[in-house]
């Protein structure tokens, strides 16, 4: 079968509390190849190709805020199933509701914000991977 690829960012709130060695560890214990791995810190424009789906909603200008808040750090991930995997590991969006021993479900806070600070991002399916990969590489 042949390997898939997916865009992981450890959002800002991520790099900010020093989880990104945590939430590596995690994924690479899984399993999962390390292909290209870079500290990025975000225009404006790049995320507003990155949250197109999202425009217009309520929480869109303050994610969009949150994101311009720091670096963020992006990884192309690979593995069997990879887009699926990642997802699994880092829980539903709602930090509040994620299944512990995800990440969002052990480290996601819900700070009472407008926005989900919920530490990572995952690709939902092989054309948002393609499409996210090409954004943030
Ligand atoms: P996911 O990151 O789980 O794929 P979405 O693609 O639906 O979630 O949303 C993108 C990001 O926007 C989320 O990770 C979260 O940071 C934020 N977000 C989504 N829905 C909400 C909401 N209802 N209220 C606040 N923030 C949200
Ligand atoms: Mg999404």
């Amino acid at each position: 079968m042949a390997t898939e690829e997916t865009l992981v960012l450890v959002k800002p709130d991520g790099v900010a509390r020093g989880l990104t060695g945590a939430i590596l560890a995690r994924i690479e214990a899984k399993g999962y190849a390390l292909v290209d791995i870079r500290l990025v810190e975000p225009d404006r424009e790049r995320l507003e190709r990155h949250y197109a789906e999202h425009e217009g909603k309520p929480f869109y200008e303050p994610l969009l805020e949150f994101m311009l808040s720091g670096p963020s750090v992006a990884i192309r991930l690979a593995g069997n199933r990879v887009i699926e995997g990642f997802r699994s590991l880092a829980g539903t969006t709602d930090p509040t509701t994620a299944a512990p021993g995800t990440i969002r479900g052990d480290f996601g806070r819900d700070w009472g914000v407008k926005v989900q600070q919920n530490l990572v991002h995952g690709s939902d399916s092989p054309e948002s991977a393609a499409r996210e990969l090409d954004i943030w590489f």
